[in-house]
């Protein structure tokens, strides 16, 4: 990684281990002004609350009827997706003040730490989620945006694959760049919907995923916060084959541990 006087330092890292800094840029700081604090204050204040009435939903499912575990269990996934859009409100919100808390992370660390608290979505759907990452790559990121942008990833990937499919979660170097990507075998998107897919409130009009809840914020979410790291993404995909979102996050400097090459 790159120190403050401009140097790129080394430091052991184990096996496998990568080491590179992302170019921090602040893309959205002259959105400063336009960006509205009362709304993010309000919606922060949301956070609370909801969390106490998931809290006790929780508490009531122990001794909850058969009946009662079922209607508990729709409340507490609605109350999950209002705080997962809390969240990405929040955390777009921060990234548009350019606040975002650029460090130095483990990205294949963050991914596998997001894969877990992506399991039981997998888990309810019987699907399978595959992990094809170097032990370690050192990257400088907001580690809270980028579990964001990697969450609404994943959960895309299982809400627009049938039962039983794979998502594969790949991590690596290209050039100056660090691509992470999430590749499905679902319900693919049309030339077309890629054109639109990352605009505000786009949903796509296949009628394979009319049942399939969703506001069209998640994508435009995960666009935003990848810009804000100077980074972008991009959607490989066909109808009916699947889909692959690509993030390239760009490299300043980046040293490979040379015995471990
Ligand atoms: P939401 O899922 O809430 O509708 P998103 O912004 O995350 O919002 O996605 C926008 C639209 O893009 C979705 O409604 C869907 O039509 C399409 N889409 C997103 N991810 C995928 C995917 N992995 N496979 C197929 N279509 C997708």
């Amino acid at each position: 990684a790159l120190s403050e006087n401009g140097l790129i330092t080394l430091r052991p890292l184990g096996t496998g281990g990568l080491v590179g800094s992302v170019t921090p840029t602040n893309h959205f700081t002259h959105l400063l002004e336009q960006h509205d604090q009362q709304a993010a204050a309000i919606v922060h204040d949301f956070r609370s609350p909801l969390t106490s009435i998931m809290g006790f939903a929780q508490f009531m499912e122990a001794d909850a009827t058969p009946e009662q575990k079922e209607i508990l269990g729709i409340m507490l996934s609605e109350a999950r997706r209002i705080a997962d859009l809390i969240d990405d409100f929040l955390m777009v919100s921060r990234s548009r003040a350019a606040i975002l808390d650029m460090r130095e992370v483990d990205l294949a660390a963050l991914i596998r730490r997001a894969a877990a608290v992506a399991a039981p979505m997998f888990t309810e759907k019987h699907m399978v989620l595959q992990l094809d990452l170097p032990r370690t790559v050192f990257v400088e990121i907001d580690d809270r945006a980028m579990t964001r942008a990697l969450l609404n990833l994943l959960s895309n990937a299982v809400k627009y694959s049938s039962p039983f499919s794979e998502v594969t979660v790949q991590l690596r170097m290209q050039d100056e760049e660090v691509l992470l990507s999430v590749q499905d075998h679902g319900v693919g998107l049309s030339p077309e919907d890629q054109q639109r897919l990352f605009g505000r409130f786009f949903r796509s009009s296949n009628p394979a995923i009319q049942e399939v809840k969703g506001t069209g914020l998640g994508l435009h979410t995960v666009k935003e916060l990848i810009k804000a790291h100077g980074g972008e993404i991009w959607v490989d995909s066909e109808l009916g084959m699947g889909s692959t979102f690509t993030i390239h996050l760009p490299l300043k400097e980046t040293v490979l541990v040379p015995e471990l090459v």
